[in-house]
């Protein structure tokens, strides 16, 4: 039985889908006004093992996360300046251009961490009827109001407003009575905007839409509620976020789905812990903030970084060190060059499978790992368990190896670090060689066999010699 932890309740729950036969997922998505960092790419590996978990024990899954493509503003605040724009005449495009142009890079970076996409990613600009159509409603049971420089949602109105956080309305006033409030208009500190109008400071916003209310655009809230409500409908069972998303994004969105009744029911609030660097707070000024391109760029393997993802359990704050993608490295080395190798073992004729009990036993621990809240960390101890048994083995039948396929491919439907087939990258120069090599050898002349194992290495790849092995060595790439 799967269990998961639900911030709401804080504390695991059994899963059980609102509908059985399909389990349906929403993400919330990035901002894209700027390249995404390691963090935000954190959280996309988060949601992918929920995917990919939900698969693998059964689940049929709907998945959706958003692209938040409008310029709203800055974080979750509705003062401040608008980040596309910005961007926008920064890089001398407009806004519609640059959302484009990030949207394309932070899916580039999804696939090079082997993350599969959700069902639906829908995008904010394209969904604004569905958005104004709540802010109507919401207008019209006078949850929400006007004032000069947008449309308000009132949360005095919500009397469950801070559920998720644990944050009554009064913590949550005492924490604002800080900030500089810009809008005199609003009614409670907290009440946050539906939609912004094309006046004053925003009246030069380029992305505008005409609504019944004025012209202007979505606050950043109101496009969760009206995708969610389109793509899974009124109930579905798991929302992810960062933990920086509940206090107020998600207080909101419940808010926003509570009251226009186009969401009545999410079952489970999970959401990923942050990533740090070095043990502190990512930050720009520091040059910490990296970017996947930013690791690419030294020489590291996207699928290390995704291995150093999910060696910590998605609720603990992940400490990124290049140490510790060192050790990404070496790992998902050693995983990938186990699952190549089987296939250049040479076979005996074996009556027993004796690794058949092994890998039933570590399929079955891995599985209980994962029904544990997703424990990816723990769930890694079942494999290197089995790769340890089946090291020990001197002779293999055709059986054993197909066992240890199968079983090396099952986990990797969650894991996702087996590298489509390093073996065909091996190129031909690299085979002659080590055939070459193998002559060398045959004729015990040591020299010219050290020789050609140095120009291998040269070239980028590693011999090793391996009894067990058809050829009597294995290669892999260094
Ligand atoms: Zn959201």
């Amino acid at each position: 039985m799967l269990k998961v932890y639900n911030t709401l309740s804080r504390k695991k729950e059994d899963f059980v889908p609102v509908k059985p036969e399909n389990a349906k997922i929403y993400s919330c998505g990035p901002t894209v006004y700027s390249f995404q960092h390691i963090g935000n790419m954190r959280a996309a590996i988060f949601q992918d093992t929920i995917r990919r978990s939900l698969k693998f024990l059964g689940f049929k899954t709907t998945s959706v996360q958003n692209i938040t493509d409008v310029g709203h503003l800055v974080s979750d605040e509705d003062e401040g300046e608008d980040k596309m724009l910005k961007a926008a005449k920064k890089e001398n495009k407009d806004p519609f251009q640059i959302a484009k142009f990030y949207t394309d890079v932070y899916l580039q970076d999804l696939k090079q961490l082997n993350v599969i996409l959700p069902t639906f990613m829908p995008k904010a600009t394209e969904e604004i009827p569905e958005q104004i159509e709540i802010i109507e409603d919401l207008l019209k049971k006078e949850i929400a109001y006007t004032t000069t420089d947008g449309v308000y949602f009132d949360v005095a109105k919500f009397p469950e407003y801070g559920k998720l956080s644990g944050q009554s309305l009064e913590d949550k006033q005492q924490g604002a009575s800080d900030r500089v409030e810009e809008n005199t208009e609003k009614h409670n500190p907290q009440d946050f905007a539906l939609w912004k109008f094309t006046t004053g400071k925003n009246s030069n916003h380029i992305m505008k839409w005409d609504a019944p209310f004025g012209e202007g655009f979505p606050g950043w809230h109101i496009e969760c509620s009206a995708m969610s409500a389109k793509y899974l409908g009124s109930e579905f069972d798991i929302h992810t976020g960062g933990i920086e998303h509940i206090p107020v994004h998600h207080e909101n969105e419940i808010a926003q789905n509570t009251c226009s009744g186009k969401v009545t029911n999410v079952k489970y609030w999970l959401h990923n812990a942050h990533l740090q660097v070095n043990g502190e707070k990512m930050s720009k000024s520091a040059g910490t903030a990296y970017l996947l391109s930013d690791l690419i760029e030294k020489n590291y393997d996207p699928i290390a970084f995704r291995e150093l993802v999910l060696r910590t359990h998605y609720r603990k704050s992940l400490n990124f060190t290049f140490e510790s993608l060192e050790t990404g490295t070496n790992n998902v080395n050693k995983i990938n060059d186990f699952y190549n190798k089987l296939d250049d073992l040479k076979t005996t004729q074996k009556d027993t499978n004796e690794i058949l009990n092994s890998a039933t036993n570590q399929l079955e621990n891995f599985t209980n790992s994962i029904e544990d809240d997703f424990n990816t960390p723990k769930a890694f101890a079942s494999l290197y368990d089995f790769m340890n048994d089946f090291n020990k083995l001197t002779q293999f039948s055709q059986e054993e190896i197909n066992t240890a396929k199968q079983f090396m491919e099952k986990l990797d439907e969650i894991l996702g670090l087996l590298k489509p087939k390093t073996k065909t990258q091996i190129p031909q120069q690299i085979q002659d060689l080590a055939n070459q090599r193998k002559d060398a050898k045959e004729n015990k002349d040591w020299a010219k066999a050290d020789e050609l194992r140095n120009k291998i290495q040269e070239l980028g790849f590693t011999i090793k010699d391996d009894k067990t092995a058809k050829e009597g060595y294995l290669l892999s790439k260094k």
